[in-house]
């Protein structure tokens, strides 16, 4: 998963609240805890009455993500995930645990939905890219093709009855990049949520997901920062329950090469990394679903991803793209007719 940096959204947050008595005698204090994860630092914010049990449970998360790290990863060698790519043209399938096999099955539904434009087989090219980054060289024509004969969702079998995957194709490589982090979110809240902790927030690197409101609150306040450049339009505020807000781009991420700046994020139909300038937001009601659609709107553009995100169940999205016309930088912005409603008071 990407050892990334993604703060530039999370801009301002201003959390208010604590000392607000439910029950005579109990009052809610505010607790934050900070830790790297997944190479990224992330953050819990929980209101609980006791600190032993705001601990006991922050603790319990992040083993969690730990875990999830241990199982997903493409970084490390002997993750759940890597071993399973090791099998890739063997004509093995191998049996999977609940984990990768909820993320994967994810990942098929968000592929055959954005039209191939999410795809976690883009592994062999994301390994070009991230060289061409560390090198400051495109990756050759020749190694592009070779890479994309290795790349495409259609070549992951899936087998429900005995939760077991083949990678048909020699040289295939998942990178659950675009997916993860946001499942992790999840699955971190559920724990808290498990131990008697709702009113929380787990960020990663920007992304996040939170459960009721602090207290007294009408949500958790949000600034999106639609683009980190001048003269972008200002930031938007939302109020977020009980949802995850995730965003993508290439802000951060890129490589220039040639006057060109190549994103993170790759066209799987073209097998090269995105070259348009955008900032994406999600908001749906998981991670796992406003992740991976931020990462396919990103590779779709404002007009095709806004479309994605309608037909999504519960999900809305925001899409800054900045362009460059006669030496002058302008922004486009779409965004889903619900969007707003996370604006104003819910
Ligand atoms: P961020 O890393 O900033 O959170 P994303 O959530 O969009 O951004 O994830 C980007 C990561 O997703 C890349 O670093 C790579 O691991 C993976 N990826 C790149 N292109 C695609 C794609 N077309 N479909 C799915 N995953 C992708
Ligand atoms: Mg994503």
């Amino acid at each position: 998963m990407a050892a990334s940096l993604f703060l530039g959204t999370l801009v301002a947050a201003a959390w208010v609240g604590a000392g607000c008595a439910t029950r005579p005698g109990l009052s809610w204090q505010r607790y934050e805890f900070e830790r790297p994860q997944m190479g990224l630092p992330f953050r819990i914010v929980l209101y609980a009455t006791d600190g032993q049990v705001a601990t006991n449970a922050a603790e319990a998360a992040w083993k969690r993500i730990a875990e999830l790290n241990s199982i997903l990863s493409d970084y490390e060698e002997q993750s759940e995930l890597s071993r399973l790519s090791r099998t890739a043209g063997s004509g093995r399938s191998v049996a999977i645990g609940p984990d990768l096999w909820r993320v994967l099955i994810r990942s098929e539904e968000m592929a055959r939905a954005s039209g191939g434009a999410f795809d976690v087989t883009v592994g062999p090219l994301v390994q070009l890219w991230r060289r061409a980054r560390r090198q400051r060289v495109l990756p050759e024509p020749d190694r592009i093709t070779a890479a994309r004969a290795a790349v495409g969702w259609r070549r992951v079998e899936l087998r429900p009855r005995t939760r077991s995957v083949r990678l048909v194709a020699p040289g295939m490589r998942l990178d659950l990049g675009g997916i993860a982090k946001g499942y992790a979110l999840d699955e971190a809240f559920a724990v808290l949520r498990h131990q008697g902790v709702a009113r929380a927030l787990v960020s990663g690197g920007g992304d996040m997901v939170v459960g009721e409101a602090p207290p007294g609150e009408r949500g958790w306040k949000v600034a999106v920062a639609p683009l980190d450049a001048p003269g972008a339009p200002p930031a938007r505020t939302v109020w977020l329950r009980w949802a995850s807000l995730c965003t993508s781009g290439d802000l951060f991420q890129h490589v220039e090469i040639g006057g060109v700046r190549y994103s993170h994020i790759i066209d799987p139909r073209t097998g090269v990394g995105l070259t348009d300038h955008s900032l994406v937001t999600v908001i749906a009601r998981r991670g796992i679903t406003a992740d991976a659609l931020a990462t396919a709107a990103s590779v779709l553009g404002p007009v095709a991803g806004i479309r994605l995100v309608e037909r999504t169940p519960r999900a809305e999205a925001l899409v800054v793209r900045s362009v460059e016309s006669a030496g002058k930088l302008q922004f486009e912005m779409a965004e889903t007719r619900g969007f707003r409603g996370w604006e104003l008071r819910r």
